[in-house]
């Protein structure tokens, strides 16, 4: 099939143009594709954008970057982001994404970084398999797992997500986006722009693909204050979103606490995808130094508040006692100083 390709630039500065595949139309032949594309474009850019048409062509898939996943289960493919931070990585692509093919339809687990991320999840899925992509479940506003969710609502899929996604994406999503465009530029970022989910989900929520279940849960704050769920019930995958985390330091945004509390009820009795880094055979498996990590955090400091130290002693304090976990965790230094930062500010008001 071919696909339009825009480039699209900012201002007529061509170190911000990039490319954007509308992957809601597809074509059989090069006349068909030709003649269309000046009307997707316009569709597409709308009358609002700060972007410009710079160019246009008809092209497969096979000219996209193609985001290398690979099968964890059956019917279940992962790709498995960077580990790293976002300052220590060249585009952002570091979290892990993922799919379930069922025998009517796709669902995605998290749409990448940016728009040309989700375009080559595309791409990637497209090699697997033709169904129509019912669904992208959005499991928390990070943008590394959030910023590339308009590609699949062009491929038709309803998007869902926790009930405190919208509110989130909307207070957060354009500092994101804005932070994003500083360190890895426009032309990375382009045509990258925040959607909100379809579907919100309060508690729980069943997604039937066709002879498989995917069952979602909303979490109470933990890792965020809107992070979701996702068990494949054929194979008992289960994607955890950024409530796991291995190799890369763990992130405290949403409740020191609530994350220690969610972690004590083992959630899954097969496979375990974590937010960032390589897939668990076991709950065990993935939570064990997470658990540890998290748990000496709160210790430390709860033992720096009843020590009396203020937060401008009591963050290197607790940094200097989580050293003994530096050389386990990527991106530690930074990570670090924020999470302690973040417990602090939670743990002072127990
Ligand atoms: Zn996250």
């Amino acid at each position: 099939m071919l696909y339009a390709i825009l480039t699209i630039c900012l201002a007529a500065d061509s170190r911000s143009c990039g490319t954007v595949t509308p992957v809601g139309h597809a074509f059989a032949t090069q006349a068909d594709c030709k003649a269309a594309a000046p009307r997707i474009a316009r569709d597409w850019l709308g009358d609002q954008s700060p972007w410009t048409l710079d160019g246009l062509a008809c092209s497969t898939l096979d000219d996209l970057l193609i985001l290398p996943v690979q099968s964890v289960a059956d019917g279940v493919h992962v790709h498995i982001g960077q580990i790293a931070q976002f300052e220590d990585s060249p585009d952002g692509w570091i979290a892990n994404l993922g799919f379930v093919v069922g025998q009517d339809s796709i669902a995605v687990i998290d749409a990448g970084a940016s728009r040309r991320q989700g375009e080559a999840l595309f791409a990637a899925i497209r090699r697997v398999s033709d169904k129509p992509i019912s669904h992208l479940i959005v499991t928390h506003m990070h943008p590394d797992h959030a910023f590339g969710a308009e590609v699949f609502r062009e491929a038709g899929a309803t998007i869902v997500g926790h009930e405190g996604l919208a509110d989130a994406l909307q207070a957060r999503g354009p500092a994101y986006l804005e932070n994003l465009t500083q360190l890895y530029g426009a032309a990375a970022m382009a045509g990258t722009r925040i959607v909100l989910p379809d579907v919100a989900v309060a508690d729980s929520l069943d997604i039937d693909l066709g002879g498989r279940i995917l069952t979602l849960k909303a979490v109470a704050t933990a890792h965020s204050d809107n992070d979701l769920t996702v068990l494949d019930q054929a194979t008992g995958t289960f994607f955890a979103g950024d409530l796991v985390f291995r190799g890369l330091t763990p992130i405290v945004d949403g409740s020191l606490p609530g994350w220690l509390d969610w972690m004590a009820v083992p959630q899954a009795g097969g496979p375990v995808v974590p937010g960032h880094g390589p897939v668990a055979a076991s709950w065990s498996e993935a939570v064990a130094a997470q658990r540890d990590f998290l748990t000496t955090l709160a210790e430390e400091t709860r033992k720096a508040i009843r020590d009396g130290l203020p937060m401008s002693q009591a963050v290197p304090a607790i940094v200097e006692a989580l050293q003994p976990f530096a050389g386990n965790w990527a991106s530690f230094p930074d990570s670090a100083a924020r999470n302690a930062t973040a417990a602090f500010k939670e743990l002072e008001w127990e």
